[in-house]
């Protein structure tokens, strides 16, 4: 091993360009190693904030098992079975490190390809595919449906559906090559409707819905529970949110088509946000209808942080997704399938 004296001398010979590059690295190598730290304790302190339970089966007899490749391992004295805190996490039964995954989410907050991504991190493209969907199916679940209130502004997305990845001989039809978006006008069951509510607070509920346009049924499913009492709600003329509205005890305000900002009742918020989402999906090259609400919930994740800095960001992004308890097999993103036909 060289020594430090050696290494120091030897940086003296080297031109001012790459100084700055090993200034850079090890900046990033600090960093990233006392992030890794964080993590750790962070993700335990989450998981276990209500006292240690078995990720198996939620029983709270448990007791701890000896060490294994420094991790610390636990027993669960009802099932027998035993988990370290990252059971059923992202990053659960990975070979890579953590400082890793890391990098990656770096790379997915920065809206990277798969390919990118993979570069960067020095992982296969395969496994950068994997990496981005586990992460995303347990942030779903860290972030749940989530709840609106006060003012609130109710609209739909579309987005043309897109059969990539989905192997059959029976096809409907090709698949789009962009998951374009379709102007309301002439919604049909080719499309992914997508259902959207933000309140003045920055809340966000986005849900894919159904296929084609929404039934009050559908929209009363999706919002039940999730909106606050004598809240306002803003929608264009949609029928559904007429019932809904009244069903929920709900002061609606409804806008017509093209009409400017009127008060402080309006609906360019989310008319803002579709456009917004619409920018950000355009990058993805066509998305797979069945892993839509994965890029919802992404969104939806770096609209809420918007405003942390990076490292803050990139730190938490892995924390939320190794909190849960959503593991996914590589062979059931195989079986995948949208979730409403
Ligand atoms: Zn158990």
């Amino acid at each position: 091993m060289p020594s430090i004296k050696s290494i120091l001398t030897d940086i003296q010979t080297l031109p001012l360009n790459q100084v700055e590059e090993l200034l850079s690295y090890l900046e990033e190598f600090l960093v990233s190693n006392s992030q890794v730290e964080q993590i750790y304790e962070d993700v335990k302190e989450f998981r276990f904030s209500k006292g240690k339970v078995c990720p198996h089966c939620s029983s709270e007899l448990i007791s701890k098992n000896g060490k294994y490749n420094g991790k610390q391992r636990y027993i669960c004295k009802d099932c027998k079975r035993t988990f370290t805190d990252f059971t059923n996490s992202a990053v659960y039964r990975s070979k890579k490190s953590l400082d890793k995954w890391l990098k990656y989410a770096k790379c997915m907050i920065m809206g990277l390809s798969i390919r990118k991504s993979a570069k960067i991190v020095g992982i296969n493209i395969a496994t950068s595919f994997f990496w981005r969907h586990k992460i995303l199916d347990c942030i779903s679940a860290f972030l749940g449906t989530g709840h609106v209130d006060g003012l609130i502004e109710a609209d739909e997305v579309f987005f043309a559906e897109n059969f990539k990845g989905t192997k059959t001989i029976n096809m409907p039809r090709e698949s789009h090559k962009r998951g374009k978006s379709i102007k309301k006008r002439g919604i049909s069951k080719e499309q992914i409707c997508v259902a959207t509510a933000l309140d003045r607070q920055g809340n966000l509920i986005i849900e894919p819905l159904c296929k084609g346009r929404m039934t009050y049924k559908e929209l009363e499913n999706l919002y039940k529970g999730h909106i606050g009492e004598n809240s306002i709600l803003c929608t264009d003329s949609h029928k559904s949110y007429i019932r809904f509205a009244t069903d929920f005890n709900l002061d609606h305000k409804r806008i017509k088509t093209g009409k400017h900002k009127e008060d402080i009742y309006h609906i360019q918020h989310i008319n803002s946000l579709h456009s917004n989402l619409k920018r950000w999906m355009g990058r993805f090259n066509g998305v797979a209808s069945k892993y839509i609400s994965n890029y919802m919930h992404w969104f939806k994740w770096l609209k809420i942080f918007e405003n942390d800095k990076d490292s803050i960001k990139t730190k938490n992004f892995i924390v939320q997704s190794n909190v849960v308890y959503a593991y996914t097999k590589v062979k059931d993103f195989k079986l995948r399938t949208l979730q409403f036909v």
